[in-house]
C-alpha cells in the first residue's frame, strides 16, 4: 500500500502556469484507496481544472499505475485526446507519475505527494521509484524522481562527475539520472523547468507522519517487549 496525498489546488496550478489544455490519469490501486486518484476524485479535478479556465480533453482511471506495461495499454486508447493536450495532470503515487512520463511524449504532472510507510514499492519492478519523501518534485523533473534516478540522490542538479551520460559511481549499469532529466525536458521542449527555485525538501517529511504510524508494522519495530 502506498500512501498519497493531493497536492493543494494552487500548487497544481502552478504546474500548469501557460498551459491551456490538459489529460487526467487516475489510479485505482492504493490512490483510489486514499482518495487522491479514483473516479471521484479525477472527476472532481476535471471540474476545478475547467473552473480555472483549462481544458481537460480527457481522462482515464487504470487499476494500478504503477504497472508500467499496464499503463501503456490503456493510455494508448486514449491517444487522440493525450496528443491534444499540453501536458497530463497524474493523480497517484510517485511511482504512477514516473509510469505515465515513460510511456508518453508530454510533460506529465503530480497532483499528490506520496507519504512515507517505511519502504512499500509499487508493482513495476527493475529498481527504486520513489522514495515517499512527502513533497514530490517531478514537476520540475520530468516525471523523473532525482531522489531515486541520481545515485546521491541529488536534487538541485547534477555533481559534475558525470562523463558521457552514465553517472560516475557506477557507469557500466547507472546512467547519470540529472543526464536523463535534461535530455527528457529538452526533449519535450521544457527546459524552462530546470530554471526555477532550487528544490528545497523538509526531510521530516521522509518519516511516516506521526498520525499514521501506530498503524504500521514500522510500529511494531519500534516496540521493545520481546517474545
Ligand atoms: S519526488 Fe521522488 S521520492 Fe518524492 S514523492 Fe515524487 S517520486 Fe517519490
Ligand atoms: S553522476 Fe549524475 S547520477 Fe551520478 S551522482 Fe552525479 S549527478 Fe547523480
Amino acid at each position: 500500500m502506498i500512501v498519497s496525498q493531493l497536492k493543494p489546488l494552487q500548487e497544481i496550478l502552478g504546474y500548469l502556469n501557460g498551459e491551456r489544455s490538459v489529460f487526467i490519469v487516475g489510479c485505482k490501486g492504493c490512490a483510489e484507496v486514499c482518495h487522491t486518484g479514483d473516479e471521484a476524485q479525477v472527476l472532481d479535478m476535471k471540474q476545478k481544472l475547467e473552473q480555472e479556465g483549462k481544458a481537460v480533453t480527457g481522462y482515464c482511471v487504470i487499476d494500478f499505475l504503477c504497472d508500467k506495461a499496464l499503463v501503456k495499454m490503456r493510455l494508448m486508447a486514449h491517444q487522440s485526446e493525450i496528443q491534444a493536450a499540453d501536458s497530463l495532470l497524474v493523480m497517484t503515487c510517485g511511482i504512477g507519475v514516473q509510469a505515465v512520463a515513460a510511456v508518453v511524449n508530454k510533460l506529465v504532472h503530480p497532483a499528490a505527494n506520496t507519504i512515507n510507510m517505511g519502504g512499500s514499492r509499487g508493482e513495476w519492478r527493475g529498481a527504486e521509484r520513489c522514495r515517499e519523501c512527502g513533497d514530490c518534485v517531478l514537476d520540475m523533473t520530468a516525471g523523473i524522481c532525482p531522489l531515486t534516478a541520481c545515485t546521491k540522490g541529488l536534487l538541485n542538479g547534477p555533481c559534475g562527475g558525470a562523463k558521457d551520460g552514465r553517472c560516475e559511481v557506477e557507469p557500466e549499469v547507472r546512467e547519470c539520472g540529472w543526464h536523463l532529466i535534461y535530455e527528457r525536458l529538452n526533449k519535450l521542449g521544457r527546459l524552462d523547468k530546470m530554471t526555477g527555485r532550487p528544490v528545497l525538501k523538509d526531510y521530516r517529511k521522509m518519516m511516516p507522519p506521526k498520525e499514521l504510524r501506530s498503524t504500521l508494522m514500522w510500529a511494531l519495530e519500534q516496540q521493545e517487549t520481546k517474545v
